[in-house]
């Protein structure tokens, strides 16, 4: 690319143009994220799937109105036969060697939950204390807005003719664990392709204080069964000469830990995070881990929680206690799930974690493995132009710095977009804050935040067709 200097500053003329063009759209564009979230399009097999329906067709028609898609369209992809939500895209073709984009949303949301939790109706928008309240109010349909008043903005601030090339894709199934994902991205190929993908659905550091979300940690979850006899023992006739299998097991995952709690398996990644104030009050308020409870690990709180590895046995099948007779268990199955750090490896860490179990397993018990299940972690590109640009963009609109985040879990699709579209630069963004409770009762958006979001993302379109 060239131009590449000119996307570390903005004009201040055009940060005004596009503040006072989204600003003039702003109330018809929040009448447009009430619609969105009467909708109440969830997709989980419980929920009525029309409703899906209307959200994509209330989807695609408003960008039909922003009137600069070559065309727009209503998809779905299907696995094992079974065919996927619906989702929504839409291209128009980049000219003259401008990059092109592709606009990620979701239009499904997570279901209510309990009724009672709700201070207001979970599907009436309400307007409180500078925030609207709603299921999906944050996640994701402001992300959907966002888009809609970029690309709206672009084109008033342009004109019609714009190089710039985008594509968009709405998905309708991701809070359901975008089950058709993958093969709508190799169905779609040529219409999702792009330069740089905008994954808006996560969210800033504080409602004042912007973000990208640069990394992700990954996930390599392994069901282990150890053994040790061939049938059940009397623990009163054997016990204290036989190794029972729980036992082994237990001294098994204990060697998984170092006695503060660190990661005990070696050859993993430890990275460290952005050095962002996070107090381990904090943290403390946030998990309800009151002292004297001790935290594990070591670092700081944001290395251990975005950088470092970290294992939780999370299931374990021997014999409930209400079952449980004096008899010396043969057989015990465990699964330990192992979050791994940005620049890990999912194949190499499942190795790690294998060597480890096979060297600690003790009376020479019988280690055999089961199912696994492997995320690969995210770390964007923070060399690529678009970060630079999206960091710029968002500081513009803001007035504060960008804040470079992480998460400790996964957004497991973002491995499926490295792996179909390997060259193109992930710019995670999203509109929610520490009080947005996506997921929870009394979901919501900051409105400052919001109309700061939607400046953000036409301010890095605009500049971006500057490039090329
Ligand atoms: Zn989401």
């Amino acid at each position: 690319m060239n131009n590449f200097s000119s996307i570390n500053q903005i004009d201040q003329s055009l940060v005004a143009q596009v503040r006072d063009v989204v600003d003039g759209d702003f109330a018809r564009r929040i009448g447009d994220l009430g619609r969105l979230v009467k909708i109440e399009g969830i997709a989980w097999d419980a929920f009525d799937a029309a409703n899906l329906e209307s959200s994509a067709e209330a989807v695609a028609e408003l960008l039909r109105e922003t009137g600069i898609f070559e065309f727009v369209e209503i998809r779905r992809a299907e696995l094992d036969s079974i065919p996927g939500s619906p989702a929504v895209v839409a291209r128009r073709a980049a000219k003259n060697g401008k990059p092109t984009f592709l606009l990620y949303a979701h239009h499904d949301v997570q279901p209510p939950g309990n009724l009672d939790d709700w201070e207001t109706p979970p599907f009436e928008p309400t307007l409180k204390n500078g925030r609207i309240f709603a299921r999906g109010a944050a996640d994701d349909k402001a992300g959907i807005v966002a888009h809609l008043t970029a690309l709206e903005t672009i084109r008033k601030v342009l004109g019609d003719d714009f190089d710039l090339g985008i594509s968009v894709f709405i998905e309708g199934e991701e809070e359901a664990g975008s089950r058709t994902f993958r093969t709508f991205l190799d169905e779609n190929r040529d219409v999702l392709a792009a330069d740089a993908i905008v994954v808006a659905d996560s969210g800033n550091w504080t409602a004042d204080i912007p973000a990208l979300t640069t990394t992700l940690r990954g996930l390599v979850s392994q069901v282990i069964e150890v053994s040790t006899i061939d049938h059940a023992l009397h623990s009163g006739m054997y016990g204290g000469v036989v190794p029972d299998a729980m036992t082994a097991m237990i001294r098994l995952l204990a060697t998984l830990h170092t006695p503060d709690g660190s990661v005990a398996v070696e050859g993993l990644v430890n990275g460290t995070a952005s050095p962002l104030p996070y107090s381990e009050a904090e943290l403390r308020r946030d998990a309800g881990a009151e002292e004297p409870l001790e935290l594990i690990g070591s670092g700081s709180i944001l290395d251990r929680l975005w950088a470092k590895p970290s294992i939780t046995v999370i299931g374990i099948d021997g014999q409930s206690v209400a079952l449980s007779s004096n008899t010396l268990l043969p057989k015990v199955k465990a699964k330990i799930s192992l979050r791994i750090a940005p620049g890990d490896e999912p194949d190499k860490a499942l190795q790690a974690l294998r060597a480890h179990l096979e060297k600690h397993v003790p009376f020479g018990a019988k280690l055999d493995y089961l199912e696994i299940e492997t995320g690969k972690p995210f770390k964007a590109d923070a060399s690529g132009w678009a970060q630079t640009l999206a960091e710029t963009a968002l500081q513009a609109a803001f007035e504060n710095e960008t804040a470079l985040i992480g998460i400790g879990g996964s957004i497991p699709f973002i491995a499926d977009l490295m792996e179909v579209f390997p060259n193109a630069q992930i710019l995670v963004t999203g509109v929610e804050d520490a009080d947005s409770r996506a997921h929870s009762p009394n979901e919501s958006v900051e409105v400052a935040s919001l109309k700061k979001a939607m400046v953000a993302e036409a301010l890095m379109l605009i500049k971006a067709n500057e490039l090329g």
